[in-house]
C-alpha cells in the first residue's frame, strides 16, 4: 500500500472539525503516536479490499496468493480479521445482487470533495452504482467506538465526492451509506438523496470547512474530543471539564428529606453523567503527563516511578527440562484447560461448530451495568434475569 496522505481537513476526521473548527490547525503539528488498533484496522482493509476486487475485477489468481500470503504472513494477521473480512465480502456481494443488473463496482475510491472542504480529498472503501442509485460503504475494523451511517459526516463527504466523480456517468437519484463495522454486529445503513447531501455540504460545511481552514472559532469541546489529537493539551477542554466539578458543588441539593449532607439520586446521576467525559479527559492528560515525561519534560510536582514488577521465569522450556529432570512429575506442571467458545468457533468454522455444538449453547445472563437513559438497549429486569437468563452482552 502506497504510503496514506492525509488531508488537514480529512473526511474521517469531519466530525471534529465540523464541532470544533480550529481543532484542525490545532492537531496539525502535533505528531500522531499511531497503534497497534490502526496498524491492526490497516492490515484488515487491505485484506477486505483484496477479497472485494478478486471477486468484482479480473484478478490473476497468482496475483491474489501472493498478496494474501503477504498478508497472512503480517503478525497482526489473525482467524478473525480472515472472516470479518469474509463477512465484509458477503456483504457486498448482497448489495451486488440488489440491482436489477450487474452494478458497477470499485474499491479504494479516491473522492475528492474540494468544491464544498478546501484540499478536501478521501478514499471511499467501497463505490457501487446501478440504476440510479449509488452506495458508499465503509468497512470499519475496530471496535471500541460504535460507529452509526445516520447523518455520518464523514459517510457524507465520501457521497458527494462519489456524486462529483461519477455523476455525469450516471443519473443518481438515490445514494445508500453504510457503516460495516462487523465486529460489532450488522452493517448498519442510511438513505439519503444527492440533492440533500449537496445541501449540506453547501450551507454547514462549506463555511464550517472555510474557517476550520483558517484555524478560525472558538474551540468546542465535546464527545469529538476523543478524536483529536489535542485532547489532553487543549484548555478549552480542560476548562469545561474543570467547571463542570465546580457548577456540581454549586448546584447541591439541600432539600434532602433524609440527610443533606447526602447525596440525592438526582444528584448521583448527574455526578455519573459529568464524570464519564471527566475521566477520560483525566486519563487523557495523566497519559500524556507520563509521556512527557519519559521524553525528559519537566511536569511540576510529579516523577515517573517504577511500577510493581513481577517475578518471572527468563526461559520457561529450560525451566521445565530442569525441574524435570530433577524428579518432578511433567503433569504437575501443567493445567488443562477448555478452550473458549468463541476458540472452538473459530477452530472448527461456523457450521461445524453449529452441527457439533449449536445445542448445547445457552447464553447466561449479562452483568448488569449502568449506562445513560438513552442508550438502545432494553432496561435491566432482575427477576427476568433471574428465572430466564439474559442476553449475552
Ligand atoms: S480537544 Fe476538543 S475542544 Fe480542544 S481543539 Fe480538540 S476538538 Fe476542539
Amino acid at each position: 500500500m502506497p504510503p496514506v496522505k492525509h488531508a488537514l481537513l480529512g473526511a474521517s476526521a469531519a466530525s471534529r472539525w465540523l464541532a470544533c473548527t480550529p481543532s484542525a490547525r490545532l492537531c496539525e503539528d502535533i505528531q500522531d503516536s499511531g497503534s497497534q488498533y490502526a496498524a491492526e484496522g490497516t492490515l484488515a482493509h487491505e485484506l477486505a479490499e483484496l477479497k472485494v476486487r478478486k471477486m468484482f475485477t479480473v484478478m490473476a489468481k497468482s496475483a491474489y496468493t501472493k498478496a494474501l500470503n503477504k498478508i497472512k504472513k503480517d503478525p497482526l494477521y489473525d482467524s478473525e480479521m480472515d472472516r470479518v473480512t469474509d463477512s465484509y465480502l458477503d456483504y457486498i456481494k448482497d448489495c451486488a445482487m440488489q440491482f436489477d443488473s450487474k452494478p458497477f463496482v470499485a474499491c479504494e475510491v479516491n473522492v475528492n470533495f474540494s468544491g464544498y472542504v478546501p484540499e478536501g480529498f478521501g478514499t471511499a472503501d467501497c463505490v457501487m452504482i446501478g440504476g440510479t442509485t449509488m452506495r458508499v460503504v465503509d468497512f470499519k475494523y475496530g471496535k471500541g467506538v460504535p460507529v452509526t451511517a445516520e447523518e455520518n459526516p464523514q459517510m457524507k463527504l465520501y457521497a458527494i465526492g462519489a456524486l462529483v466523480q461519477y455523476a455525469m456517468l450516471y443519473h443518481i437519484d438515490r445514494v445508500i451509506l453504510t457503516i460495516a463495522q462487523l465486529r460489532l454486529g450488522e452493517p448498519d445503513e442510511w438513505e439519503t438523496t444527492p440533492d440533500a447531501l449537496i445541501q449540506w455540504a453547501a450551507e454547514y460545511v462549506k463555511p464550517r470547512a472555510e474557517l476550520a481552514y483558517k484555524g478560525g472559532g472558538e474551540p468546542q469541546p465535546g464527545e469529538h474530543c476523543r478524536f483529536c489529537k489535542a485532547k489532553a493539551q487543549c484548555r478549552a477542554r480542560a476548562e469545561d471539564n474543570l467547571a463542570a466539578a465546580q457548577a456540581f458543588s454549586s448546584r447541591a441539593d439541600t432539600s434532602s428529606p433524609v440527610d443533606a449532607r447526602l447525596l440525592t439520586y438526582p444528584e448521583i446521576g448527574r455526578a455519573l453523567e459529568r464524570a464519564k467525559p471527566f475521566i477520560k479527559w483525566f486519563k487523557d492528560i495523566e497519559e500524556y503527563a507520563l509521556q512527557s515525561a519519559l521524553e525528559g519534560k519537566e511536569i511540576p510536582g510529579w516523577k515517573v516511578v517504577e511500577g510493581r514488577s513481577r517475578r518471572q521465569f527468563d526461559n520457561t522450556d529450560t525451566v521445565f527440562e530442569e525441574l524435570q529432570a530433577a524428579g518432578i512429575d511433567g503433569a504437575l506442571l501443567y493445567e488443562r484447560k477448555p478452550i473458549a467458545l468463541t476458540g472452538i468457533e473459530e477452530l472448527l468454522g461456523k457450521k461445524a461448530f453449529e452441527n457439533l455444538c449449536g445445542s448445547h449453547v445457552v447464553k447466561s445472563a449479562g452483568k448488569p451495568a449502568l449506562v445513560p437513559e438513552g442508550d438502545r438497549r432494553k432496561p435491566f429486569n432482575s427477576a427476568v434475569a433471574d428465572f430466564e437468563g439474559l442476553q449475552e452482552e
